[in-house]
Order: structure tokens, then C-alpha cells, then sequence
């Protein structure tokens, strides 16, 4: 029989910007810790810095862990902004005890502050990630804890909402590593117990600086990501692997098989590199999932220009040919300013010159290979096979490029395109005859 404490984790965002990626990975390290214990898990607004605080990054950060599907288990959101009368009388008391002090201060705007009396000494902690870590309080000096009695500072209250919320886990990024012994020299004072400690390494960016909005803009939020149609099945799974290994080989996890294969033991001490080329991998398996169940529909992503006198299997050979080259939900979304593939709607522009193949001057010869192509087109009643069978068999006979080239340049008008004959199948015979004769007439200037 155990009697070991029910595991309570936290997430306590601070709500001044948009959800950050690096915090979502801590969140998930939470909740899969939580959830993994049959423990609890809450959210805590800390909007301390009221200047900085909004309305609208609170519920940024709300409707994004929903999106995510990182549940919570506290049915009140605590605010910090709300507590001030209880955040008071912890520092009344305090200061009633002497271990903290009301001093002038002489720079910035505030005539006094609250400083914490330092006692300098040691202290060491034992983190789940780092081992033991030792810090000498020393250099921290009498730290302030509060700026005046109605406006207390983060180290203050985050020690007193941990503790008020019987949190025993504290799983943060490595940055807060420094302020961890400021809270536990906080925790002593009030006579709160210590929580376990777990630092995570830091999410860095490809050159391995850390990853910051003040660096990398907007590509640190998690709407960034949502926009351009990544999946949030892709998201967890790659920010659950951003310093943590499996142990195996395996890379698809869903937020279930994190939960059951969580370990602090897994999770490495140096930064976590942020592999946006990674993330478009998973992406692409979890959408590859989606077309799969059937949920990716062409209705949905291919503009109806795109699907406009098409037949079913047109659209799907086109839904197909999109899908092979997308890494991301937006990727599918073709409309009529898509460069890349307006030309099957749209007759190309191009130069008369940039039909003739490689190292070719003979205008005539490829005029030729074009009105090959077209009579097969027009003979009534030739399966797609035959026709191809049949230019094909032309084609190695007269030198594939002479005749492939011009004849997907004639329907394309782009150097790089699918093959002619997924082309001539995309464009019906109609269209793809109308572009072989203007391809003819444009061979004639020359
Ligand atoms: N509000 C702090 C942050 O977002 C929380 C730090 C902590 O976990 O203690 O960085």
C-alpha cells in the first residue's frame, strides 16, 4: 500500500502575447505527467504585470489549449489580478516577522519597494531533469518580492499560488531555473512545502539561439502554426518529442501514447532544436491519416474553377497531384491566384522559344511532333492508354524530349509541371487542343 500525495501539475501562462510554442510544450509536459498519475492538472492566469496583460492573449491561450485538446481540471481560472488582498497579508506577515522589509528606493518610479531579507545560503534542489542543482542565494541579494503592499511581483505570488494550490510538481522551461531558488528562499519563509522541480530544456531555434518572438517574430506563436493548416495531432506529437526521446524508433505518438510513455528520465538537458522541417513531416502523416478516414475533401481545399466541367476522377487525379506536393492543410488550397497551378485554368504565357527542346532550333520538327499529338487527341473513340501508348512509342522514336518537352510545355507553360499526359488528362481533349494549336502558331513567328 502507497500513501504517496495525488500528483498536481501547473500551467501558468502569463497572458502577454499570444500562446508560445516553447509554452505548449511545457503545458503538454504537464498534463502528460498529470494525466499519466490520475493527478490534476491546472491552469492559473498569472497577470501580475497588469500594464502587459490582455483580455485577448487570455483567451488566445485558452481557445488554443482547447484546439489542442489539453484539457484542464480546475473549473475556476485563477487569476493573479484578483488576489491581491491574499498576496497582502503574506506580505504583512513577512514583514511582520522581519524576514522581509519595506526599503526606499531610490531609482525608477516607485519611492519604496518590498525586499525579501536574502540569508545567503546554499541551497540545493533536486530536479527530475537535471539532478541536483546547487545555488549559492548570495548573489541575489535582498530581492524585491513586491513593489509596494497592493503590487506584488511574480516570485512572490507564484510561490503563494503553488502553494495555495497544493501544487507538487513544478515542470517549467529551463529559463526559470535562476528564480527557483528565490522561491524556494519565499517557500521557507511562509512555511510552504517544497514542490518537485522539473526544467526543461530550452526550445531553440535551427541556429540554437533560444527561440524568441524578439528573434523569430512570428513563428514562436502557436497561430503561426494553426493558420498555415497544421494539425494540432502534428503539433503534439512533434513538440512531445522536442527533448524527449522514446527510447525507440518509433516517431508517431498521439497525446494517449505520451501519457503512457512519459518519464523524466527521457528528457535530455540540452536545448530542443525546432525542426520546422520535422513538423511538415508529421504534418503530412497525420494529413496522409485524414485522406485515409476519408475527412480530406477536394470540395473543401480546390476552388470551384478548379472543379468546373472536371470529372469526379479529374478532381481526384488533381486533389492527388496537390496533396503529393502539400505539407500543410493551407498547401491544398488551390485557387485561381495560385501560381502554381492557375495554368489549368488559364491559358500560360510563355516565349515561342521556350518550346523547343534542349539544344533544338528546328521549329518545324517540334510543329510536327505537336500535330502528332493532336490527331491521336482528336481521333474519336482512343482510350487515354492508347493515346499514350501511342505518343510514347512516337516519342522514343523521334527523341523523348523533342516530343515530351514541348508538348508539356504547350499545355503547362511552366518548366515544371506533372507529366503531358496527367496534363492532357486534367485539361480534357478540348483545352489541351486549343494549347497545342497555340503552341503551333507560336512555333510559326520563329
Ligand atoms: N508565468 C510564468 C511564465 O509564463 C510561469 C513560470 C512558472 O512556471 O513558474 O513564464
Amino acid at each position: 500500500m502507497t500513501n504517496k500525495k495525488p500528483i498536481v501539475t501547473r500551467f501558468p501562462p502569463s497572458p502577454t502575447g499570444p500562446l508560445h510554442v516553447g509554452n505548449v510544450r511545457t503545458a503538454l509536459f504537464n498534463y502528460f505527467f498529470a494525466r499519466q498519475n490520475q493527478g490534476t492538472f491546472i491552469v492559473r492566469i498569472e497577470d501580475t504585470d497588469k500594464a502587459r496583460s490582455k483580455k485577448e492573449y487570455e483567451d488566445n491561450m485558452l481557445n488554443n489549449l482547447k484546439w489542442l485538446g489539453i484539457s484542464y481540471d480546475n473549473e475556476v481560472l485563477l487569476h493573479q489580478s484578483t488576489r491581491t488582498p491574499i498576496y497582502k497579508k503574506y506580505l504583512e506577515k513577512l514583514i511582520a516577522d522581519g524576514k522581509a522589509y519595506v526599503s526606499p528606493e531610490t531609482e525608477g518610479e516607485n519611492k519604496e519597494v518590498v525586499r525579501f531579507k536574502n540569508p545567503n545560503i546554499k541551497i540545493t534542489f533536486a530536479d527530475l531533469v537535471r539532478g541536483d542543482v546547487t545555488i549559492d542565494t548570495t548573489d541575489l541579494g535582498d530581492f524585491i518580492i513586491a513593489r509596494n503592499i497592493y503590487e506584488p511581483v511574480y516570485h512572490l505570488v507564484v510561490v503563494i499560488d503553488d502553494f495555495e494550490q497544493g501544487i507538487t510538481h513544478v515542470i517549467r522551461g529551463e529559463d526559470h531555473i535562476s528564480n527557483t531558488p528565490r522561491h524556494i528562499l519565499i517557500q521557507e519563509a511562509i512555511g510552504a512545502p517544497r514542490p518537485i522541480y522539473a526544467h526543461l530544456p530550452l526550445v531553440l531555434a535551427p541556429d540554437r539561439s533560444k527561440l524568441s518572438k524578439r528573434k523569430h517574430g512570428e513563428m514562436v506563436s502557436l497561430d503561426y502554426y494553426k493558420e498555415l493548416g497544421y494539425l494540432p495531432e502534428a503539433i503534439i506529437n512533434f513538440l512531445g518529442l522536442l527533448g524527449f526521446n522514446s527510447g525507440n524508433d518509433q516517431e508517431l505518438f498521439s497525446m494517449a501514447d505520451f501519457i503512457k510513455i512519459f518519464d523524466f528520465n527521457k528528457i535530455q538537458k540540452g536545448g530542443a532544436i525546432f525542426n520546422i522541417e520535422k513538423l511538415k513531416w508529421f504534418n503530412k502523416e497525420y494529413m496522409k491519416k485524414l485522406y485515409a478516414e476519408g475527412k480530406l475533401r477536394p470540395e473543401n481545399y480546390l476552388a470551384e474553377v478548379f472543379r468546373k466541367n472536371r470529372t469526379e476522377e479529374q478532381i481526384k487525379t488533381l486533389f492527388l497531384l496537390v496533396f503529393e506536393r502539400a505539407s500543410t492543410l493551407n498547401d491544398l488550397k488551390i485557387t485561381e491566384e495560385n501560381p502554381e497551378w492557375n495554368f489549368l485554368i488559364k491559358n500560360p504565357e510563355y516565349e515561342a522559344t521556350r518550346l523547343l527542346w534542349k539544344g533544338e532550333s528546328d521549329a518545324k520538327q517540334t510543329q510536327k511532333h505537336l500535330s502528332f499529338v493532336a490527331e491521336k487527341l482528336q481521333k474519336k473513340g482512343a482510350s487515354k492508354e492508347e493515346l499514350k501508348e501511342s505518343v510514347m512509342k512516337y516519342a522514343e522514336a523521334k527523341g523523348k524530349g523533342s516530343v515530351l518537352w514541348p508538348l508539356r510545355y504547350a499545355l503547362s507553360g511552366k518548366e515544371k509541371s506533372p507529366d503531358p499526359f496527367t496534363l492532357l488528362n486534367l485539361l480534357g481533349n478540348e483545352k489541351s487542343l486549343e494549347r497545342i494549336q497555340i503552341a503551333k502558331t507560336k512555333l510559326s513567328s520563329l
